[in-house]
């Protein structure tokens, strides 16, 4: 058993609310929402950070953007628009170490963010 959150959600051992699953990427709807839409796109490989990437990881990292397009448009919000967000280490406000794109919508959104 890993200690990694979601690669227990991946594993099946911890279910999220999942809206999306294949058999490289997961996607879930986040425990506390910062958004009226606020859904998490993960690789189920198991990467620490943005900083970790490798160039070996150009496809799935292109199918979690492309998947966080399809996901606006599914929950209707693509028109509107929406912020997706990498957080990296801990001045960028990350704390689940597993990779992860944040799709938020259905609401503006302001700028600087905090
Ligand atoms: P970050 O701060 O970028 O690392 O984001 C981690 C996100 O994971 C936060 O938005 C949390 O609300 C979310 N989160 C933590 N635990 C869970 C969980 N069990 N299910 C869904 N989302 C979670
Ligand atoms: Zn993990």
């Amino acid at each position: 058993m890993t200690d990694c959150l979601f690669c227990r959600m991946v594993a099946g051992e911890i279910a999220p609310d999942t809206v999306y699953e294949d058999d490289q990427l997961l996607a879930f709807r986040d425990i506390n929402p910062q958004a009226p839409c606020h859904i998490l796109i993960i690789p189920k490989q198991h990467i620490a950070s943005l900083n970790d990437l490798v160039s070996d990881d150009q496809l799935v990292l292109g199918k979690m953007v492309l998947l966080a397009q399809r996901l606006a448009a599914q929950e209707g919000l693509a028109e509107a628009g929406y912020r997706t967000v990498f957080n990296c280490n801990e001045e960028g406000g990350q704390e689940v170490f597993h990779l992860h794109l944040h799709l938020l919508a259905g609401r503006q959104m302001s700028w600087p963010p905090g």
